[in-house]
């Protein structure tokens, strides 16, 4: 089993710990409650008609808790590689490590990925792969993190569910879903 650090609880961050404690990894989500989904109302979320974006969040919080999640009201205010993973230390004066560190606290995010020496574009976001890994190996950036110029809840929702995948199916060594189907009648 996987340690897994999660910065951020908006859509990107709550769709990366899902798929990740479903799948029986250990994994903390640092949270804020800041995003900017409090001021969304939720019409092109696919499978969802209409929601107040922090329906959204309470709905999305509870998954993820109760998939086995820890989610923690802390911000993490910095963090560095250690070998063979990193250490983040939160505004609490706590310092935790973990294997894998998914950076998904929107542009906030941009300055701890700089601290990790993570590559970023002119438009100044986190330079990724088609998984969301960063030229840091073991570190992916979702959501407004990497893509802050054409951000909506769908993509960053579906980003973190992309970086999940990805370090299941590292830490499995091969292509890992996540897949369930209904019950068979009788
Ligand atoms: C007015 C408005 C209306 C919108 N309407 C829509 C809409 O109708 N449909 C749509 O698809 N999108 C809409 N959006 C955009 C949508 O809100 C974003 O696309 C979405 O919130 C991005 O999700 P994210 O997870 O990438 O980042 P964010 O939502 O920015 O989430 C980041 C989270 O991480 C937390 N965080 C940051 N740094 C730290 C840290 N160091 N430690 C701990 N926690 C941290 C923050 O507090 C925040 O809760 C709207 C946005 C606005 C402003």
């Amino acid at each position: 089993m996987a340690r897994i650090i999660v910065v951020g609880d908006g859509p990107a961050g709550l769709a990366a710990a899902l798929f990740l404690s479903r799948n029986g990894q250990d994994v903390v989500v640092y949270a804020q409650d800041q995003t900017a989904m409090h001021y969304a109302l939720l019409n092109n979320y696919l499978g969802i008609t209409r929601l107040s974006g922090t329906d959204f969040q309470v709905v999305a919080r509870r998954q993820v808790a109760d998939a086995g999640a820890q989610v923690r009201e802390a911000e993490a205010v910095a963090a560095s590689v250690t070998d063979g993973g990193f250490s983040v230390e939160t505004a609490d004066g706590g310092t935790e490590r973990a294997d894998y560190l998914v950076l998904a606290g929107g542009k906030p995010s941009q300055r701890l990925a700089d601290e990790l020496g993570a590559e970023r574009r002119d438009g100044g976001g986190v330079v990724v792969d088609t998984e969301y890994a960063t030229t840091v190996d073991r570190l992916y950036a979702v959501g407004r993190v990497a893509r802050p110029e054409r951000s909506q809840a769908i993509i960053s929702a579906g980003a973190g569910a992309t970086a999940a995948i990805d370090i299941l199916s590292r830490e499995a060594g091969r292509d890992v879903h996540d897949w369930d189907s209904p019950p068979k009648d009788g």
